[in-house]
């Protein structure tokens, strides 16, 4: 399974990709950790990007897409991914495109997490708080200052994706406000769906051929009404239409929305969970 997730600095990107990396085997790819390890590492790529990062600007393009290309490359990233973090502007995205297609691979998912900014400056100041508090040291782009700052870079360069994946993809919205274990119940009900609308394609597809084979066994050449080419394109067609159609309502689902509001308020532990959702 190979996956985006898009949402604002303090959304819980972080949070989340780590509970799917559990659950799916596959690798978290962050590039904002990458950094932060080159950055330590005063490596060329870290010194570069040293600046920019404490000012809450974004590292070039050709960086981040040269780091992810090299790590999409390592053996443990074969089963799969989650980009945290990346891409964040529309070249990054299309840079992403292009890099897939040429290994053959598909992106399964671009899922949102969407957030209310207030809140995500709220939800920093409290961590920055509690950090300082137990004598931890605080991510120096995590004050509110900067913060505000890549929140302004994330609605001018990355917020443009939301347009940009909807258009090309599957682009699913998931309230990033919910507690965390609420916001991974909907993010895997989404996969979910995704995966059975994806075995069913499969399967119509094998019994497709399966059926246009025994026809084209049954029927000598000459008697054939229909070329047997047909009989496989067209199911498979359908069925392509049909699993996206699937896809989409499952993630604009109503009683998934309301399943999900209706856990919020039985939960025992939101205060907590909200507080969580902030760190990486
Ligand atoms: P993050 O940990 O994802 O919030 O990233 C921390 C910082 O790393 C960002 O504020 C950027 O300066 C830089 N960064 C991380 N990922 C990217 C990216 N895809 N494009 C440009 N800059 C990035």
């Amino acid at each position: 399974m190979r996956l985006i997730l898009l949402g604002p600095p303090g959304a819980g990107k972080g949070t989340q990709a780590q509970r799917l990396v559990a659950r799916h085997g596959i690798v978290q790819l962050s590039t904002g950790d990458m950094l932060r390890a080159a950055v330590a590492a005063g490596t060329p790529v870290g010194l570069k990007a040293k600046d920019i990062m404490a000012s809450g600007g974004l590292v070039p393009d050709e960086v981040v897409i040269g780091i992810i290309a090299d790590r999409i490359e390592l053996p443990d990233a074969a089963k799969g991914f989650i980009l945290d973090g990346f891409p964040r502007t529309v070249p990054q995205a299309e840079a992403l495109d292009a890099l897939l297609k040429s290994k053959g691979l598909k992106l399964d998912a671009v899922v949102e997490l969407r957030v209310n900014e207030s809140a995500l400056l709220q939800r920093v100041e409290a961590r920055v708080a509690e950090m300082t508090g137990r004598g931890e040291t605080v991510r120096i782009d995590d004050t509110p200052e900067v913060l505000s700052k890549r929140l302004a870079a994330y609605r001018s360069q990355t917020e443009p994706l939301v347009h940009y994946y909807s258009e090309r993809r599957n682009l699913l919205t998931v309230d990033g406000m919910m507690p965390i274990q609420e916001v991974t119940d909907d993010i895997e009900r989404v996969l979910s769906a995704i995966v059975s609308s994806e075995k069913k394609t499969a399967k119509a597809k094998a019994s497709a051929k399966k059926s246009a084979s025994k026809t084209s066994a049954a029927k000598p050449a000459a008697n054939r009404r229909t070329p047997a080419k047909k009989t496989v394109k067209a199911p498979t067609k359908a069925t392509k239409t049909a699993a996206k159609t699937a896809a989409k309502a499952s993630s604009k689902s109503k009683p998934a929305a309301k399943a999900a509001k209706k856990t919020i308020k039985t939960s025992k532990a939101p205060a907590k969970s909200a507080k969580k959702a902030g760190k990486k």
